[in-house]
């Protein structure tokens, strides 16, 4: 089972989230926790697992041998990035545009293109018992996450529980990590800022056609209006997690949340079979 914690902002308590959850799971469960938030992964800041191996990650972008290239500009008209131009006698490759999709090579009438790679990041892993982390680092200044999050993804055991914690937004990066999950929590909370978030990550989970529910995070702190739109869209929310000083104290100190206030555990468990009671219905109803 593939669960994705997303959230339409960032800094609504996402990664406090995924990692109660699998902190939760673990003690009957091998739980997977891919951390696809590449710029700024940080659940191995709660969970503190050794990291015992590494892998780069590279696209392929093009490389033009001019004795070739006859500068009949096909690769830059077929290029939807703008990497590459033909200016003159010239061919200018912009690597930092390039997505390696590996049209302009495909189409050279001249075969004048071969590729080489280009590092954009890491993934990571490290593991303890029945947890397994995956991470991904995308390079500082680097645009191009989709890459490594992909690499990230490609480590699933479908054996075993996947929680994916996902960038924060709605672009590119986000649908490249949920693509493919059984279910996604929306991590949200009750402010007005978090209420239009949630409203964009819900329109998006629903083209991709994924079952969704809501943990609202810092309940006390806004209004009632994430509930009443949860109530009029038909969502179900799962958890609340009320506005705390001393789950904010954990959290700054890379505490888990299970570990500080073990009482949480239940409510993370009732929060996992409330998915698996969601998922059930919608497969009777198929
Ligand atoms: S398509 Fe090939 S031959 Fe034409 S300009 Fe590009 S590299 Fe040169
Ligand atoms: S590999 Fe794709 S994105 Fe990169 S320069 Fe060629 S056509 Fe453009």
């Amino acid at each position: 089972m593939i669960i994705s914690v997303a959230s339409g902002k960032g800094g609504t308590g996402k990664t406090l989230v995924s990692t109660s959850l699998v902190l939760s799971l673990i003690d009957n469960h091998k739980v997977q926790l891919l951390d696809c938030d590449v710029e700024e992964p940080n659940a191995n800041i709660l969970l503190h697992l050794a990291i015992n191996e590494s892998q780069y990650v590279h696209i392929p972008i093009p490389k033009v041998d001019e004795t070739k290239c006859t500068y009949c500009g096909k690769c830059a008209e077929v290029c939807a990035y703008n990497a590459i131009a033909v200016i003159k006698e010239k061919v200018l490759i912009f690597p930092e545009l390039c997505h390696g999709c590996g049209a302009c090579s495909y189409l050279c009438p001249e075969s004048a293109i071969t590729e080489e790679g280009r590092e954009v990041g890491i993934v990571e892993r490290g593991d303890s018992g029945n947890l397994e982390l995956i991470q991904g680092k995308l390079n500082v200044g680097e645009a191009m996450a989709p890459p490594v999050i992909r690499k990230v993804k490609k480590c699933i055991n479908p054996a075993n529980i996947t929680i994916i914690d996902v960038p924060p937004g709605t672009s590119c990066p986000v649908i490249e990590s949920v693509k493919e999950s059984d279910f996604c929590l929306l991590v949200t909370e009750p402010t007005p800022f978090g209420l239009n978030d949630l409203s964009l990550a819900v329109e998006m989970i629903r083209k991709l056609g994924i079952p969704c529910g809501v943990v609202i995070n810092r309940v006390g702190v806004g209004n009632e209006e994430v509930e009443q739109y949860c109530h009029r869209e038909g969502i179900p929310v799962l958890l609340r997690i009320p506005l705390d000083r001393k789950i904010a104290l954990l959290y700054s100190k890379g505490i888990p949340l299970i570990e500080g206030m073990p009482e949480w555990r239940d409510g993370f468990l009732r929060l996992f079979q409330g998915i698996k009671d969601i998922l059930a219905t919608s497969r009777v109803a198929k």
